[in-house]
């Protein structure tokens, strides 16, 4: 922040120059030039640091961490501005070095090394001083075991308070009255709500930086959450947002990739958020935001995810010092990895394997008993008896035995785990969107020359645009050429199994609606790319769902099979490419307790 011009300064009421006065006669009402006074220095200084109560939780607690702690405990009251206490049972701060650790720029941790090396939390050294110049300080510790330490309380920048205390090995910080002396930031703060939901946020970003250390919050007296210091993250994970997350936790790595190793835990696709606040990255024992490593994982996991919606997840990254690009601000840390892009890029595949791979577990219990039986109603005759067929192997899915169609519009499988429904419509469209998105591989659109070739009739505003998107479509084995005027002909298309004729799809044969790619083509030249999405994307997942068989078809068991066989050898058989499920696994486990076999 400058505070020699701008905005800011003028609003800063430590200045004493209203905005307003400076109307009219600007020289005489000018004041005089003159320094500040040692204490507004230090306010203001302690502004950059100190935004808000949260920010002197996170500068006690990294305190607590960089000393070692394997328990921290924080209460907070009045939304931090009437009291926040940081206890630890770090190595605590010798007596002689109380009054030092108060001072501006007074660090144990840099001892002339290279800043760029530094692997604790704090360095600069500004932490206690800006906390004392805009709140009363106390500092209550010990630096070993004899039971006695020593308290010293900072009142506008002056020791009031310098005594002994009981203290067993560790340190307590108290700060009270926040902000007081600094109207502006008081009136700044949101309500106690507010300022608790920062506090809060800021806590699990250190418990999930920190698995290893129990955290505890307790806000007027009440615990909010608490960590066991497991070192799990997985563990960590569920104590900061909660029990409904477990059993839903898919591991992820670890992983090594260009000289880092990372490792974390990701939500299944039953588990997701409106907004990208759970997504967590730690590199280096530090909760940061490298922006460049979030976009290469969003990229990623887009397409197994349902629209707008982020995963819960947890990664931890460890790299060498050298391979961290730390930009030191005083405010925030932002952090870029060097090896960003191979980075991103391996944990982007695994994270989106990883969801898409997972089918969708029950999260209801089953409905046994005699609520399991349906209404009174006639169930229509198996069309195609039980298959007779050895189990399908595929590389993405378990070997499966199919047992048949359900209602015109599941397959139920067998597999050594229990059973699984497969939606026969999101099965198709996943295979075909796979097909699609490959297409334009190295080797070239593998293509087929239509049968006949479509005519494709366009509206007079259609023509300029679709003209346009040609070479597009060309690139995706559309092979489509001008036949004259408004209308052009559709002569090959990619091979789309069910959709098309192709040999390989030959049991899928006419279930597709391969008349639904052509009006697709041509709505979507109508349509410019929403948010995050290119032309081509869209039109890969809108072709995909057009033309995949429907639900409410019957289908005899070749075609099942095909289905399977097909969706086991995409990247991500559990998921459609809108991102929801298609696949539902019922496990060997939730049947024998559904049923209470046991
Ligand atoms: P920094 O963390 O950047 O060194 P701070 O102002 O936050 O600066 O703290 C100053 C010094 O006080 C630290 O370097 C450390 O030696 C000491 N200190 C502060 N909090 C604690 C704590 N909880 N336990 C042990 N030492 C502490
Ligand atoms: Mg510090």
């Amino acid at each position: 922040m400058e505070y020699e011009a701008g905005p800011d300064a003028g609003a800063y009421p430590l200045f004493g120059v209203q905005p307003g006065s400076l109307t009219g006669n600007v020289s005489a009402m000018r004041p005089p030039i003159r320094v500040l006074p040692a204490a507004t220095v230090a306010r203001i200084a302690a502004g950059e640091i100190i935004e808000r109560p949260a920010s002197v939780v996170k500068e006690l607690v990294e305190n607590s961490l960089d000393a070692g702690a394997r328990s921290v405990r924080v209460d907070v009251r009045g939304g931090g501005l009437t009291l926040i206490r940081v206890g630890d049972d770090g190595t605590g701060i010798p007596p002689a070095e109380l009054r030092l650790a108060c001072e501006r720029h007074a660090t144990s941790k840099l001892d002339g090394s290279d800043l760029g090396l530094v692997r604790t939390l704090g360095f600069r050294g500004e932490a206690l001083p800006s906390v004392a110049a805009v709140a009363e300080l106390t500092l209550v510790s010990a630096a070993d075991d004899g039971g006695v330490g020593r308290r010293m309380t900072l009142r506008d920048g002056e020791v009031v308070v310098d005594e002994p205390a009981p203290r067993t090995r560790g340190t307590t910080v108290t700060v009270r009255h926040l902000f007081q002396n600094v109207p502006a930031r008081l009136a700044a703060s949101g309500r106690a709500q507010t300022e608790i939901a920062q506090i809060g946020q800021t806590m699990r970003r250190l418990a999930l930086a920190a698995p290893h250390v129990r955290l505890a919050l307790a806000v007027e007296g009440r615990l909010l959450f608490q960590t066991s210091g497991s070192g799990d993250l997985e563990t960590a994970l569920i104590e900061v947002y909660g029990q409904a997350l477990a059993g839903s936790l898919l591991p992820l790595g670890p992983l090594e990739v260009a000289g880092v190793r990372a490792w974390g835990v990701v939500g299944g696709p039953e588990l997701t958020r409106p907004g990208r606040g759970q997504v967590n990255t730690v590199v280096n024992g530090r909760w940061v935001q490298p922006r460049g490593l979030l976009a290469l994982l969003e990229v990623a996991y887009r397409p197994v995810l349902p629209r707008g919606r982020h995963p819960v997840l947890a990664l931890a990254i460890e790299a060498a010092p050298d391979q961290v690009d730390i930009n030191i601000h005083p405010a925030k840390l932002e952090v870029r990895l060097l090896a960003e892009r191979a980075v991103g890029a391996a944990l982007g595949e695994l994270v989106r394997t990883t969801i898409g791979q997972r089918p969708l577990l029950l999260r209801q219990p089953l409905a046994t008993g005699l609520a399991a039986l349906p209404p009174p109603m006639a169930i229509g005759e198996t069309r195609a008896g039980y298959d007779e067929q050895g189990p399908i192997v595929t590389p993405g899915l378990p070997p499966l035995r199919l047992v048949g169609q359900v209602q015109d519009r599941l397959l139920m499988l067998e597999g050594p785990e229990g059973l699984y429904l497969v939606d026969q419509h999101r099965a198709h469209e996943r295979i075909l969107f796979e097909r699609l998105a490959t297409a334009h591989g190295e080797s070239g659109p593998e293509s087929v020359a239509l049968p006949e070739p479509l005519l494709l009739e366009l509206r007079p505003a259609q023509v300029a645009s679709f003209a346009r998107r040609l070479d597009d479509l060309a690139s995706l084995g559309f092979e489509c050429e001008v036949f004259g005027g408004r209308t052009f002909l559709l002569r090959a298309a990619p091979v789309l199994p069910g959709v098309l004729p192709s040999p390989e799809g030959a049991a899928l044969a006419g279930l597709g609606q391969p008349d639904e790619m052509v009006a697709t083509l041509l709505g979507l030249t109508d349509e410019e790319a929403g948010e995050g999405e290119s032309w081509r994307d869209r039109l890969l997942v809108r072709l995909a769902c057009r033309t995949a068989v429907r639900r409410g078809r019957p289908l005899d068991h070749p075609a099942m099979r095909a289905l399977v066989e097909g969706l086991g050898h995409t990247s991500a058989p559990a998921v459609c490419p809108h991102g929801s499920p298609l696949l539902m696994h019922m496990s060997g486990t939730l049947l024998e307790r559904q049923f209470d076999w046991r």
